[in-house]
């Protein structure tokens, strides 16, 4: 991936998109999802404080109705206690006017108020000691009110004092206790002082009238604040409650109406969940979190509380906590799908832009490769596809495509310059040298001729001069003789090797095919070594195996090779050793075969292409060749010098030359015959002393 400008920049633009990605998520996770849960628990909050502030509407509605009566009942206490007032001044005038004594009055006054009813009320009267005058239970006639104390607390004889009142009177709460009952009650009174004889009147009256009333409102304020909770919506399945200081749940969760909140405990602390409920408003921010069962398993609840002391009542707002962290969750979840979405799209506009991008170099990259095997000397101008990009791309890309054709074109043009001189050159030095050659090869091909013509008659006199026919002669003349034909045929057979030679050098040497029984001219080739192998005790074998009967050949070509390789073999041989020729048929890739790796084969494969019906498979160039060595047991050659002794005048060792006659000639000769016929030669052998195998294939030309 990292090989590649394009593999790089796209993992680069990964990287970066992956790592913004990542980053956008991890904040939206982390702040959105915060913000969601803060809203989320704001809003249950805000709820609580609607519910609240609805309560508190509620109470102060109750609290100025309960006012109102109080004030109500005031007014009338206080017009009773000035009515009693007006009645005692009204004897307090009789005993000034002496009609009747000041005791008398008083205890017209003190009976008479003992009658005074109203509602279910009455006046009692006591003197500056708190020492009860009249009451209309007569049985408190007498008894103290020391120990009476109003709401606030203060001792109603000192407050209430004929000395400490004001002229108009004051009203105040207190508890009466009823001294025959035992019971308390709560009682308003309207005091009024009546200083002529120091006394204090009371219009007295029970509360319970007032709190009977109070306590219907309240109950119609709790059935309004069940209709409110029933409808309070706070996450799916949020709801909220109310219960008082003594743990009685007052309003249920609507939701949950079966569960008894009053003894549910809170599965994380172990406690009673409404003690941990009323601990948690005195926590800073006023909430809980607590495990409840529910019918999808244990689940954590977060819950807002808020006491409303005057009623002593706790308002509860809860919601499950995976409720509180849907909203953000989702949002988060649907935040991921939209970045990968564009993550992905991104990433493929990227990629479609960058392969796009990287096209131009690419083909640029692939043009450099190919640049070493293009062929600058071709004529014909190839257009190639980096031509255009100069045109098409005016960036850098578009300079770097300009660069590579001017590149090319300065290339192309030195290339062909220089394969111009040095084709010419060459051609030149080629033809020089042909005519050279062809010079040398005519004056040796004069000079054979113009040898073997004066040579062969002196064979053919010397011939003559050796049948004696007149009888002249005596041995050491017939010696000599004979010494004379012998070295006159070598040096006949050494000009025909020559003249041979320059021949095929001179291309003058053609193939002359006959049909010839191959069986026959090998047998014939053996005879021509035979006597010098009886003569040096050399065996001579063959091996044939599935040779065609007949074969289209130049005979006297073929036996020149077959004479040159036995006769080499016999002369290269030590007495006693042994001399093989082996033939069999063969198939050869004509073509690209293994063996024929020289610049012959193009020659050969132009010689049989003309030939095309005698190819096995035309296709694949494969046809049945002719394989023919002839091995021996004798000095065998060198590794280094096997490829050497093919050459005209070549030897392994001029002294064994010396030792075994010879002109180098041979193999020359017979490599360029094997060759003529479109074939290979070579030597096999693992060295000196280790015998040596002479090899040859033809193809071979059978007779239809
Ligand atoms: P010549 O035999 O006339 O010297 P050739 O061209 O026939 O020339 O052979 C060249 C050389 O190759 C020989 O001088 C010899 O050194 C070597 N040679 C040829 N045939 C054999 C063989 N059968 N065994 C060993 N060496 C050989």
């Amino acid at each position: 991936m990292f090989s590649s400008l394009k593999g790089k920049i796209l993992f680069f633009i990964t990287l970066i998109m992956g790592i913004t990605a990542i980053a956008i998520l991890f904040f939206t996770y982390r702040d959105v999802g915060q913000a969601m849960l803060l809203s989320e628990q704001s809003s249950a909050r805000n709820v609580l404080e609607l519910v609240e502030l609805n309560i508190k509407g509620g109470y102060n509605k109750l609290l100025a109705d309960k006012f109102d009566m109080v004030m109500g009942l005031n007014r009338r206490l206080k017009s009773i206690a000035g009515i009693c007032s007006s009645v005692f001044q009204e004897n307090f005038q009789l005993a000034s006017q002496k009609t009747m004594s000041v005791k008398e009055a008083q205890e017209r006054s003190l009976h008479w108020v003992s009658t005074v009813r109203f509602q279910k009320g009455h006046v009692f009267v006591f003197d500056q000691d708190g020492k009860v005058l009249s009451h209309p239970d007569s049985h408190l006639t007498g008894t103290s009110i020391a120990s009476l104390r109003d709401m606030k607390g203060r001792r109603i004889a000192e407050v209430m004092n004929v000395k400490t009142l004001k002229e108009a009177g004051q009203s105040a709460v207190f508890f009466w206790k009823e001294k025959r009952t035992g019971i308390i009650e709560k009682k308003l009174g309207y005091f009024v002082p009546f200083k002529e004889w120091s006394w204090t009147l009371c219009a007295i009256i029970g509360f319970d009238e007032i709190e009977t009333e109070n306590k219907k409102k309240l109950q119609n304020i709790i059935k309004v604040l069940k209709r409110t909770f029933e409808k309070i919506r706070i996450g799916e399945t949020g709801y909220a409650f109310l219960f008082d200081g003594k743990k009685t749940v007052i309003i249920p969760p609507h939701s949950k109406k079966t569960v008894d909140y009053s003894i549910l405990r809170n599965e994380r602390s172990g406690n009673l969940l409404l003690d941990d409920l009323m601990l948690a408003v005195n926590s800073k921010d006023k909430s809980l979190r607590y495990v409840e069962f529910g019918p999808k398993g244990m689940h954590q609840i977060e819950a807002h509380v808020t006491y409303f002391k005057a009623l002593d009542w706790y308002i509860v707002v809860a919601v499950p906590v995976t409720e509180i962290q849907a909203p953000a969750k989702a949002l988060v979840t649907r935040q991921s799908i939209i970045i990968t979405t564009i993550f992905l799209g991104s990433l493929g506009l990227a990629f479609f832009l960058v392969t796009r991008t990287s096209r131009p170099l690419k083909m640029l990259a692939s043009y450099a490769k190919q640049l070493p095997s293009t062929d600058f000397t071709a004529v014909d101008e190839e257009t190639s596809p980096i031509d255009e990009l100069p045109q098409k791309f005016k960036d850098e890309v578009g300079r770097l495509a300009e660069s590579f054709v001017f590149m090319k074109s300065e290339l192309k043009k030195n290339i062909q310059e220089l394969v111009e001189t040095t084709a010419a050159k060459e051609r030149i030095k080629k033809e020089a040298a042909e005519a050279a050659n062809r010079a040398k090869s005519e004056f040796l091909a004069n000079m054979s001729h113009e040898l073997r013509t004066p040579l062969n008659h002196i064979i053919g006199f010397t011939e003559l001069v050796l049948d004696d026919h007149f009888g002249t002669l005596n041995p050491e003349q017939r010696e000599y003789l004979s010494d004379v034909l012998n070295s006159s045929k070598h040096l006949l057979s050494l000009i025909n090797d020559i003249l041979d030679l320059s021949k095929v050098e001179a291309g003058k040497l053609e193939l002359e095919l006959s049909e010839v029984h191959l069986q026959t001219l090998l047998n014939s080739s053996l005879k021509m070594v035979k006597e010098k192998s009886l003569k040096h005790g050399i065996g001579l074998k063959t091996a044939i195996d599935g040779i065609p009967e007949t074969v289209r050949i130049d005979e006297r070509k073929m036996k020149q090779i077959l004479y040159n390789l036995l006769s080499n073999a016999v002369k290269f041989t030590p007495d006693g050793g042994q001399v093989v020729l082996s033939a069999r048929t063969t198939e050869g890739v004509v073509r690209a075969g293994k063996r024929w790796e020289d610049s012959r084969e193009m020659k050969i494969v132009e010689h049989l292409v003309e030939e095309k019906r005698y190819f096995k498979d035309a296709e694949e160039n494969i046809c049945d060749c002719l394989e023919i060595s002839v091995s021996d047991t004798g000095i065998g050659i060198a590794p280094e010098d096997q490829s050497r002794i093919f050459n005209a005048f070549e030897q392994v060792d001029s002294s064994v030359s010396r030792r075994y006659q010879g002109t180098g000639l041979g193999l020359s000769l017979t490599k360029k015959l094997v060759e003529l016929h479109g074939g290979k030669i070579w030597v096999e052998s693992e060295g000196l002393e280790k015998g040596s195998t002479f090899r040859f294939i033809i193809p071979v030309y059978p007779v239809h």
